[in-house]
């Protein structure tokens, strides 16, 4: 196909599904899918500037329907040109201070990394869909959709539904302000909720719900929808004299709109700090952000940058990197952890998923192989997990896919596996003789949850257990110079280094070496309450199911799988050996009589004022409270600090106490 059919086609597809997406609120294609095919588009585009007609989607903004009445702009609206990465943001920025004549070309080469300082305001890039609300003489008047920028839909009646659109202004001014329209979290997985149990369409995300609900022909519809609007740009009457964005930003709070914190960053570099730090910060919102928003401050500055076609130059969005992504699956690996247990992984082509490159993804289990209806060669969506370990959430057939070899046997020592009933796992049995388990048993031990042992990991251990001076845990304190020399990946300076780090691990921590020993189901919570109520590991080896079950936070599968760990001699000899090796185990809670917080966990949101949130969560550990990252029908208390996140809505929902931080400090100090 020659550059012209194939632009031709692009222009007929992308304009066909941002009708989809603007006008019908369903898209049929995957953002990821559109975004590829309109920067195949700008490309061509750009390589032969000859073909560019005003028409084309690249030269536009949005679409528009005909269900509402259309009404032209008096100012058109535009959309963002977008920035992947820092070096994206720093060539944006290059192009304004040029563009502002602050340096020269020469200069812009010289320059590098020693910016010149020109404000730039920051803030969220909220994903809903944009809006502009005209003010005459302080009263609300006309709501319009973006559309295609030049002309909107007029859908003031629904605006009129929505709480934060003041109807009435504190000023009597004429006044037209832009803002975005979304729907909080909360409301869309409820309303997505409510509409599966009416056997209704469920919305993709909360975006679509947002316009979906506030492009209704039927006002009352859109009432019954928790709708709200953060308010981001306005055009003000010169007379004001308001000479930079964030002025006009604060202006507008002091009419009565709802406005979203900014931040003033007086360089690229301080702005590159602001977006990573909302990369996380975002999680904890109850609405959706798709990025940072980045403007030039200065009012005069933005006019003299002017804009493209699509979008202004004085402004650029930054898109945080995808937390799900689509690749294909190569080839799946089964793997053999330390218990036994064989998990699917997925080998893909690599991807960029949030900031960083992937190759490999979690597939739990075989169950979830089936459940996913997964096949090699399939296209794969990859998402980060709350693990560091990305999972695969959903899969396509392509007309290469090929079906998974599902094993029989342990990829390692080729004994036929099992499964436990009641259990999803799949299990290598042969526990004492598969070298995957023995292997992964050291490396969990000696790993920073366990005896952290800095430099002694996995490559390390499989070498020293093919030459044999590795067979279980109590041989690493065994191991000589001459043993870690033998191997290809160590010089003197590292066995020395290495013997170092094994003798500091002596000087052990009770709850530390309970995570080391392994202990099915006992992970590093359980192993701090265990160290809370033995005095010693001979305490907890002597402990019966009765005694354990009885511990809050013990369960009783954990019970018995102690029980179970310490009637095997292999286990109890080992530690024996251990300890005459010279490992000293203190328990950093004998001593500690004040355990009054046990079993009450407290779930923090926000920021506190008086002290950051891990130190408050250590202090109310040392008290025997849990501080679990998220509200359950479990947690005592939600203590909300400022800017809380979802997790204070969730408190209030399940009716769970709310404490301030003063309250919290009174119960830390005992005074309550
Ligand atoms: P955009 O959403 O990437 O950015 C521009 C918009 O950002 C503005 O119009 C404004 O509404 C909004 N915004 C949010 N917070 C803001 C703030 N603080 N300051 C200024 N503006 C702010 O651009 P777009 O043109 O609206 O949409 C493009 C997006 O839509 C792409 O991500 C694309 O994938 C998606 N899309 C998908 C399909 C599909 O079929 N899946 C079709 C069309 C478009």
């Amino acid at each position: 196909m020659d550059v012209q059919e194939r632009i031709k086609n692009l222009r007929k597809i992308i304009e066909l599904n941002s009708y989809k997406y603007y006008v019908e609120d369903s898209p049929e294609l995957e953002d990821y899918e559109y975004d590829k095919l309109f920067r195949e588009l700008k490309e061509l585009e750009s390589e032969h500037p000859e073909l560019i007609t005003p028409d084309s989607p690249t030269q536009r903004v949005g679409a528009i329907s005909e269900k509402f009445n259309q009404v032209a702009h008096k100012v058109r609206l535009y959309s963002l040109d977008n920035s992947n990465n820092s070096d994206e943001l720093k060539q944006w920025y290059n192009r304004v201070l040029k563009d502002v004549g602050e340096i020269n070309s020469t200069q812009l080469l010289l320059l590098a990394n020693n910016y010149k300082d020109i404000d730039l305001v920051a803030e969220l890039k909220i994903d809903g869909l944009a809006i502009s609300l005209t003010y005459e003489k302080g009263v609300f008047v006309r709501g319009l959709t973006r559309g295609d920028g030049t002309i909107g839909e007029d859908i003031t009646n629904n605006l009129k539904t929505v709480k934060s659109i003041p109807l009435r202004l504190f000023e009597e001014v004429d006044i037209e302000v832009r803002g975005e329209l979304y729907m909080p979290i909360t409301s869309f997985n409820k309303l997505n909720a409510q509409q599966l149990a009416n056997n209704q369409k469920t919305f993709a995300n909360p975006r679509n719900a947002a316009s979906g609900s506030i492009r209704q022909l039927d006002p009352k519809i859109s009432a019954d929808r928790d709708l709200s609007i953060f308010i981001y740009a306005a055009i003000i009457d010169k007379n004001k004299n308001i000479l930079t964005h964030s002025d006009a930003m604060d202006y507008c709070k002091k009419l009565g709109f709802k406005v979203n914190n900014y931040t003033i960053c007086k360089n690229i570099n301080q702005v590159i700090e602001y977006c990573s730090n909302m990369q996380e910060k975002r999680k904890e919102l109850d609405y959706a952000t798709d990025g940072v928003v980045i403007k030039v401050n200065s009012l005069a500055k933005q006019t003299e940058l002017g804009f493209t076609a699509r979008a202004p130059k004085w402004a650029t969005a930054f898109k945080f990197p995808p937390e799900e992504v689509w690749s294909t699956l190569r080839d799946v690996e089964f793997s053999v952890g330390r218990s036994g247990i064989v998990t699917p992984v997925a080998i893909i082509e690599p991807v960029n998923l949030s900031g960083s490159v992937v190759s490999r993804a979690s597939m739990y289990n075989f169950d979830e192989l089936q459940r996913l209806d997964v096949s090699v060669n399939d296209e794969v969506l990859v998402k980060k997990a709350a693990e560091i370990i990305p999972k695969v959430v959903k899969s396509r057939k392509t007309s290469n896919s090929k079906p998974i070899d599902i094993p029989k046997t342990c990829p390692c020592c080729n004994t036929p596996l099992i499964e436990i009933q009641g259990e999803v796992a799949t299990y290598c049995p042969n526990k004492e003789g598969c070298s995957a388990q023995i292997i992964g048993r050291i490396e969990y031990f000696a790993s920073k949850q366990g005896m952290d042992i800095e430099g002694f990991g996995g490559n390390v251990i499989e070498k020293l257990y093919k030459k044999g001076y590795l067979k279980n845990p109590s041989d690493i304190y065994k191991l000589k110079a001459q043993e870690l020399l033998t191997i290809d990946l160590i010089q003197e300076k590292a066995a020395s280094n290495l013997l170092n780090a094994i003798e500091t691990s002596k000087n052990a921590i009770l709850s530390k070496f309970i995570n080391a020993l392994g202990i099915r189901f006992v992970g590093k919570e359980s192993s701090d309450i265990l160290a809370q109520n033995f005095k010693d590991i001979y305490a907890l080896e002597g402990a019966t199911f009765e005694e354990l079950s009885a511990i809050a936070g013990i369960g009783v599968k954990i019970a018995q799988s102690i029980v179970e760990y310490f009637r095997d001699e292999k286990n109890i000899s080992m530690i024996d050996e251990i300890i005459s090796l010279g490992v000293k185990i203190k328990n950093k809670y004998s001593g500690i009589v004040d355990l009054r917080l046990k079993g009450q966990s407290f779930v923090l949101t926000g920021t506190l004022e008086t002290m950051s949130r891990e130190v408050a969560q250590a202090k109310l550990k040392e008290l025997g409270a849990k501080t679990p990252n998220s509200v359950s029908k479990n947690t005592t208390y939600v203590v909300v600090g400022s800017n809380p996140g979802s997790k204070a809505t969730k408190a209030q929902e399940l009716g769970i106490k709310i404490l301030s931080e003063a309250e919290l400090i009174k119960i830390i100090e005992g005074e309550e």
